[in-house]
């Protein structure tokens, strides 16, 4: 089943989308409600109008500053509901259309953007947002069975990827002393399941290496030093989302034929 919109359409959906996020960052990791009360500014507590939610609009009409007391309003806000937009007209584009497919895809991003965020600001992955995370995931695992008319090989491969990532980064939690924390490891349990075996691997693989050359870089800038904490969710996260893509693609296929030289 697919419905063809406009790209406008989606994109602005997915900044709408950001825009919940956003609350979900903010409010999650303080033990906050995402529901109750509505949208404040976080300095002087003013209800915000429905005026001043249009997504990355009243940010740029507003000048980034709250109307009540004209403090600077993060750019955190609108750049998140910008990456929303643009990931979820991208996977518009990269699907062809909204489909089972595409909603999959645009809940993990929503889901890994949540947590990357919370992850940089608060070197913590909550269990609040895993947990949540592990009923869609259910769904679609059991989506993907009854596609396959059955087959529960494919929930053994989803553990088989969960396990692996999930002792990996065990393991270097265990011997780092500090150097990863519990969340990565729940993280890769949870995602692992949407990567199965082999796909675990490459997640894992491409996600050290971003996180390496990313450290690389910042201590060559002179920012970071040896002792510098640097979470390692986002880069979990930019690592098993592209490699979801991958292997949902056709991509997937050439270079897995490539790899295996089938
Ligand atoms: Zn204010």
């Amino acid at each position: 089943m697919e419905t063809i919109l406009p790209l406008w359409w989606v994109f602005l959906s997915g900044a709408i989308m950001g825009s919940f996020l956003n609350v979900c960052i903010y409010r999650i990791p303080r033990g906050e409600s995402i529901v109750f009360p509505g949208s404040h500014c976080v300095s002087c507590g003013r209800p915000l109008p429905p005026a001043e939610l249009i997504p990355i609009a009243s940010y740029v009409i507003q000048q980034g500053k709250c109307r009540g007391c004209g403090e600077a309003v993060s750019i955190q806000y609108p750049l998140v509901e910008a990456l929303t937009g643009a990931i979820f007209a991208g996977l518009y584009a990269f699907y062809g259309g909204i489909s089972s497919d595409w909603a999959a895809a645009a809940a993990m991003a929503a889901f890994l953007i949540v947590i990357a965020i919370i992850d940089l600001h608060h070197k913590i992955i909550p269990n609040a947002v895993l947990l949540v995370a592990l009923l869609p995931i259910a769904v679609w695992l059991g989506w993907k069975v009854h596609g396959a008319n059955g087959d529960v090989s494919i929930i053994l491969n989803s553990l088989l990827g969960a396990g692996f990532g999930a002792a990996l980064l065990f393991a270097v939690f265990w011997f780092s002393n500090g150097g990863l924390g519990l969340g990565d490891v729940k993280f890769a349990f949870v995602f692992g399941l949407m990567l199965g075996w082999p796909g675990a691997l490459w997640a894992m693989t491409l996600a050290a290496l971003i996180g390496s050359v990313v450290g690389i870089a910042g201590m060559v800038a002179g920012k970071w030093t040896r002792k510098t904490e640097v979470p390692f969710g986002p880069f979990l996260a930019i690592g098993y989302f592209a490699v979801y893509l991958i292997l949902g693609s056709r991509l997937g296929d050439i270079l897995y034929s490539f790899l295996f030289l089938q």
